[in-house]
């Protein structure tokens, strides 16, 4: 006989939400498994909460934020707390709470992550005074996003290599492999590259 599947708890959710560093991404994946999981559905401040939770925190996520999602998320994590019919919508929405007690909600609906792990709000771009026209950054992208080419040792005119922000889908293969660090992730829309 096969076994019946074990639904997660809300203890383990909350400990690999723990481990995202964005509190934004903690509570979207919080939200997402809960729904998907302890959620019952038998009251409505849960069910409708979690929700309309999920849809704010993506849209924070999304680089789509916007001021009225931070003050929705508020009343929605409160009204969790109060009438929520068991603990576990209760806990849903302090965490939710507590995971909003910092700056960083207000930098998502400004359209910024500071900790650099949303991909919509960050890009990754090529210093051109660091590259060295080596072309391994475009050889690992398999979307096609890096524009160059390698420089050759009997010619010369090679322009340094170029991200094309359209078609990165912001994997970090490329920043991986470049031998002397000529690519940085900076926040979207940045004038200038930061860390440099
Ligand atoms: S608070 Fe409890 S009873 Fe209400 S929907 Fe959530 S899990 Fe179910
Ligand atoms: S982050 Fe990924 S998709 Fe974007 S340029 Fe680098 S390798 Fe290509
Ligand atoms: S791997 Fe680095 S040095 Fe080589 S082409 Fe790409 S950005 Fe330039």
């Amino acid at each position: 006989m096969t076994e019946p599947i074990k639904e997660p708890k809300v203890e383990d959710i909350k400990t690999a939400a723990e481990e995202k560093a964005c509190p934004v991404q903690k509570a979207l994946y919080f939200v997402t498994e809960f729904l998907a999981g302890p959620m019952c559905g038998r009251c409505f401040p849960c069910a409708m909460g979690s929700y309309e939770a999920r849809i704010r925190l993506q849209n924070l996520v999304d680089g789509k934020g916007v001021e009225a999602d931070l003050l929705a998320l508020k009343r929605i994590a409160t009204d969790m707390i109060e009438a929520s019919f068991c603990k576990k919508g209760k806990d849903t929405g302090k965490f939710i709470l507590d995971w909003m007690a910092t700056d960083v909600y207000q930098e998502h609906a400004e359209g910024r992550c500071p900790d650099m792990q949303c991909a919509s709000l960050i890009e990754y771009r090529i210093l051109p005074e660091k590259c060295t026209i080596c072309g391994d950054c475009k050889d690992v992208c398999k979307n096609l996003a890096i524009f160059g080419e390698k420089k050759k040792p009997y010619k010369s005119g090679y322009f340094p290599f170029e991200i094309r922000q359209k078609r990165c889908t912001r994997c970090g293969e490329c920043i991986k492999v470049c031998p002397v660090e000529a690519i940085v992730l900076v926040a979207a829309n940045a004038k200038e590259p930061v860390g440099v």
